[in-house]
């Protein structure tokens, strides 16, 4: 292997030279300690930077193998590293001048839930360490400068690897907090299994969040306290006793006047899929992971869904047991939403008023008398809700402050005053019996039947290049095909945007062919995910971005809103 110097020699030759010529530094270098890859060099300074990464031998990064043994512990160390990685290099980003992106040095950014990452990877068997970052070559117009590079490569890296990235220069003490936070969150998930609940709070969480465009913790919040009859107490491993709100498989209802928190709760409950790194307040939140937020998503596409549970005899006689629409209404987009749950094994529905379509989600008794049953398309969720839970095991958590319908539905009823929970099922109940329900019950349905085998789109046949660009944590386009991923309210970090991306270019040239159901399909790839990582789907010579790791629930729910889809 090439060395540090052989790379300093061939940056002087270069020097002054037209960008190109910087194409001719890809390869790998020994530096003391650690190897620097220049995987892919970008085409001119104001093209995207240059991919960039470091390995480090397993001995000279020297993790203790209890701090990555397992997933969740080597997840969560990962996380941390790279975070001190990032802000180690940021101090010298665009210190190394010049024109275009000449100087930048960047790492992913994470945010508050611990996401496994494409930019940072601990290698389970040995201990290797592989960070993926983007550095901009500098140039003075179009011509190379090289003396900046070799301040980037030859100054800066070597400050800030071995200070993030060697184990002996760490505070071993942090590590060991972050081994021992991941440690009981993954305890607290195997007790929601257990003891059979579908999310757990501890108290003292902090569950508001800075502002709408800062997900930090609210300074001088109110801690959530859990009420007594639905108080339990977890032995964590480390931190031990905790005591905290459980909530109970079955039917929740979180009932409250406006401005209590109820909207606040469901969000943390929502995020409670992902743990939460230490300071978030959200650290001891955990919900069943496969649980998905339900909402109304006019507009969206939906192919070939079955929501003849929901939605029946529409007027223009269209078969609901295989509906499409590109332009859905609120109601029959949240009924597909509710059904492409459920193909994506969901345990646990999330919704908010706030975001529904009223009439998915109740009717009340004086439009029942008026609009009899045949004449209304719609069978409300709240006829439902009850079915789903005993013969499919879905729980549900609902926020509804505006309609006492569901009170006759729900096992559990929260009301959320002044940022804390009570439990007022037994009055909720009694006031409820006065007002009996009067509709008779809906008639019985099937559950969606799920065999749907997408085809390959005409587009992925050829072999030209397939075309990707990642608008956003909302959004990404796939040739000219933008698939709008908005309301896919789980997705918290744009580099899971990008990963849907990769993952759906993937499944239409080697997975959609026309007789593997789409079930198969993305358990197969979850698998192969988890097992061999992200970059097991990246095609190219090189990984053109970091990407995140997205649930299932996700990769399906970006499957179904791609308008490209072929059934
Ligand atoms: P609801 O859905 O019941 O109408 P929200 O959950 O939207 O209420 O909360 C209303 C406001 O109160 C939000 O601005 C939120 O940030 C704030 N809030 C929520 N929980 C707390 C808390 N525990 N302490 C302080 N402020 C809170
Ligand atoms: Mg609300």
């Amino acid at each position: 292997m090439k060395n540090a110097n052989d790379l300093k020699q061939l940056l002087r030759q270069i020097d002054h030279k037209s960008y190109p010529a910087y194409k001719d530094t890809r390869g790998s270098y020994r530096f003391p300690g650690y190897v620097l890859n220049i995987d892919h060099v970008q085409g001119d300074p104001f093209a995207s930077p240059s991919k960039v990464s470091v390995s480090v031998a397993g001995l000279e990064a020297g993790f203790p193998v209890d701090t990555y043994d397992q997933p969740h512990k080597r997840i969560a160390l990962q996380d941390h590293i790279l975070r001190l990685f990032s802000r180690a290099l940021g101090q010298y980003s665009f210190k190394a001048r010049g024109s275009g992106k000449s100087g930048l040095i960047s790492v992913s950014r994470c945010g508050q839930e611990i996401l496994e990452r494409t930019a940072c990877q601990l290698n389970p068997k040995n201990g290797d360490l592989l960070i993926r970052m983007e550095v901009g070559f500098p140039a003075d117009g179009r011509r190379i400068n090289s003396g900046e590079l070799i301040k980037i490569l030859f100054d800066f890296l070597p400050e800030c690897i071995p200070a993030s990235l060697f184990y002996k220069r760490l505070n071993a003490r942090k590590i060991q907090q972050v081994r021992e936070l991941s440690e009981d969150q993954y305890y607290i998930r195997q007790q929601l299994k257990e003891k059979r609940l579908t999310a757990f709070v501890a108290n003292g969480t902090i569950l508001p969040r800075e502002s709408g465009i800062s997900s930090r913790p609210m300074k001088n919040a109110v801690p959530f306290c859990s009420p007594k009859s639905l108080e339990i107490t977890l032995d964590l491993p480390h931190r031990g006793p905790i005591a905290g709100m459980g909530i109970p498989q079955g039917i929740t209802l979180i009932v409250g006047g406006g401005y209590h928190g109820k909207s606040t709760l469901l969000k943390a409950l929502e995020l409670g899929v992902y743990d939460h790194i230490a300071g978030d307040g959200r650290e001891y939140v955990a919900t069943d992971d496969t649980a998905v937020k339900i909402r109304a998503e006019d507009g969206r596409s939906i192919k070939k869904a079955d929501i003849s549970m929901f939605i029946n005899n529409l007027p223009n006689n269209q078969d609901t047991r295989v509906f499409s629409t590109e332009d859905a209404s609120g109601s029959t987009s949240q009924a597909a939403n509710v059904v492409e749950a459920m193909e994506a094994d969901t345990r646990l529905f999330l919704i908010d008023e706030d975001t529904c379509a009223t009439n998915f989600m109740v009717r009340d008794d004086l439009m029942q008398r008026v609009v009899h049953r045949d004449q209304e398309p719609i069978t409300p969720f709240i006829e439902r809700v009850r079915q789903i839970y005993q013969e499919q095991g879905i729980s549900s958590i609902l926020v509804a402050g505006s309609s006492g319908s569901y009170f006759h539905v729900a096992d559990v009823i929260l009301q959320m005053n002044q940022y804390k929970p009570m439990d007022i099922t037994k009055l909720a109940k009694e006031e409820a019996k006065k007002f009996p329900l009067t509709c008779e019950d809906a008639p019985k349905a099937t559950p969606p039947q799920n065999s749907r085998c997408p085809r390959q789109a005409c587009a992925f046949r050829k072999n030209d290049r397939i075309k990707m660009k990642t608008l956003g944590k909302d959004a990404f386009s796939i040739n000219k095909e933008t698939v709008d991923l908005r309301y896919v309210e789980q997705l918290v970090d744009s580099e899971q945007t990008t990963a849907l991306a990769y993952l759906l270019k993937y499944m239409e040239l080697h997975c959609f062919n026309g007789h593997t159901a789409l079930k198969d399909i993305v358990a197969e790839l979850s698998d192969r995910i988890q097992k061999h990582g992200l970059v097991s789907v990246n095609e190219g010579a090189y990984l053109s971005s970091n990407l995140a790791m997205p649930r299932p629930q996700e990769i399906y729910a970006c499957v179904n809103r791609y308008r490209g889809l072929m059934l």
